[in-house]
């Protein structure tokens, strides 16, 4: 028979998002119960965000090393993964241990259960034994889980995805990556620079489909150029494992290699949420909400599940929103006009807003430009780049941009506030831009700008 306990508000999955609502309504004052199967803090730190940007930094010293020859002497690089592997353990993880993050949760004055939350009616959840009936509501941030696609064969192999590759004490001599997006990008570029013989394979007929052309172009060619075989618009018949090695069939060829990642996007786990009592379809790909993140009453989603993007800062974004309607202020509600979204590879691939093929989708008389090399700085540093962007014309306003470049992700900071804040095109061309930097490019790409 299970207990009953009535509370303020049940928070269901703690990824950044819900970790955020429940520490921080219970600062307000409510009495919060959140609810984690896992581990406190969600994907980012555990398994995502941040041991692969550890990864990545790792393998930026490498390639800064291998820039030495040529550029300032000599040095030889000899990579090493142990210290990657432990920094992952030691500093981001806890060896995938969640009690400090716990602790900090009940100092905040939140109740903790371990368990899997399901609804199981309006304002009612249930963990194991007891059902917590709330009597605001309940918030929903259970995040979403690697795609495995329905390839022949594949399931049955002993493939990884991202959380596998986080844990890794030993790298494989060779690997194949099936999946071109942000994921598979970062996590191939890292491990190859430590020695890997990477080979990704997009069924898209480009990386990064999502962003722009150009930025798709650019960091194939730096992809390339740095060994990795890059295999666009493939097709696959099946992949098959024995002998310890993968063989992927593309039809007319076959690519082999020793481990095989999967990177092919997220998707919700809403079949064990109990969306069905609450009337809510579980086999939707994503919760609508309105811009309070609220699902219907009683109900709030925040992160991956919403389907606006699927980033920490979203999800941290998101949380206050729901924070401020649950604690009854006055907003500001949710705007998605300037979502900044960043690829940590090298060249890095920062944009915000909308591409220019989405700004025409939608009607708007685009105008874009592009200032290609970074400027006077990307000529000192010796590194490739450019910035474009997306103006609309009527309004004489940024509704999108992107960088590419080394630290694209910091340049393209004052485009964000660009986009943001409708910072009009003609005050972006007379303002000051220290010289020589690389967001200096900035002034050259909105002068090229044709507004007339
Ligand atoms: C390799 C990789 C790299 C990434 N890099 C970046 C990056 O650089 N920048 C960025 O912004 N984003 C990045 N992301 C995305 C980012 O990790 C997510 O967008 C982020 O974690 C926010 O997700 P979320 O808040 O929706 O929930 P999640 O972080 O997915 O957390 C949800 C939590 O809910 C728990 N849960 C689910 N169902 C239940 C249930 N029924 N009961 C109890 N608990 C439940 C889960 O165990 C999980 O801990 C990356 C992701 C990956 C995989």
């Amino acid at each position: 028979m299970s207990a009953s306990t009535e509370v303020d508000v049940v928070v269901i999955g703690l990824g950044p998002g819900g970790e955020y609502v429940a520490t921080n309504l219970a600062k307000g004052g409510l009495d919060v119960v959140a609810v984690e199967s896992r581990l406190v803090g969600g994907e980012c730190p555990y398994y995502g965000c941040v041991p692969s940007k550890m990864m990545l930094s790792a393998a930026a010293s490498l390639d800064e090393g291998r820039r030495v020859r040529g550029r300032a002497g000599t040095a030889e690089v000899h990579p090493d993964w142990t210290p990657v592997a432990d920094r992952i353990r030691d500093e981001a993880t806890d060896d995938w241990d969640d009690t400090v993050a716990v602790k900090r949760l009940e100092d905040a004055g939140v109740t903790f259960a371990r368990g899997a939350g399901r609804l199981v009616g309006d304002r009612q959840v249930e963990v194991g034994d007891t059902t917590y009936v709330a009597r605001r509501g309940v918030v929903l941030n259970p995040g979403t889980d690697p795609v495995v696609p329905p390839i022949e064969g594949l399931a049955d192999t002993p493939y990884w995805t991202n959380r596998d590759v986080v844990q890794l004490r030993e790298l494989p001599g060779s690997l194949l990556v099936i999946g071109g997006g942000a994921i598979g990008v970062e996590l191939s570029q890292a491990l190859h620079a430590f020695g890997v013989d990477v080979t990704i394979l997009e069924l898209a007929p480009r990386l990064l489909p999502p962003e722009e052309p150009e930025s798709a172009a650019a960091l194939e060619k730096a992809l390339t150029a740095a060994g990795i075989r890059v295999l666009t618009g493939v097709s696959i018949e099946s992949v098959a494992y024995a002998d310890g090695g993968f063989t992927i069939d593309l039809g007319d060829v076959s690519v082999t290699g020793d481990k095989l990642l999967v990177a092919t996007g997220r998707k919700p786990k809403f079949a064990e949420l109990g969306l069905d009592t609450v009337g809510l379809d579980p086999e939707a790909r994503s919760l609508e909400t309105d811009e309070r993140m609220r699902v219907k009453d009683g109900l709030w989603a925040i992160g991956d599940v919403t389907g606006k993007g699927a980033f920490t800062h979203m999800s941290m974004y998101q949380a206050a929103v729901a924070v401020r309607d649950l604690l009854d202020e006055d907003g500001p509600w949710a705007d998605y006009r300037a979502v900044p979204r960043v690829t940590f590879t090298h060249p890095e691939v920062a944009s915000v807003g909308l591409s220019e093929a989405q700004a025409k989708e939608q009607g708007i008389d685009v105008r874009t430009a592009v200032d290609e090399g970074l400027g006077t700085r990307g000529w000192i540093v010796q590194q490739d780049g450019f910035i474009k962007v997306v103006a609309d014309r009527e309004r004489g306003v940024l509704v999108g941009a992107t960088v590419v470049g080394p630290s694209a992700g910091e340049i393209f900071s004052m485009l964000v506030t660009a986009v943001h804040a409708e910072v009009p095109v003609a005050t972006l061309r007379t303002m000051h831009y220290a010289y020589p930097t690389m967001h200096r490019a900035v002034e050259s790409a909105v002068n090229g700008l044709d507004l007339a």
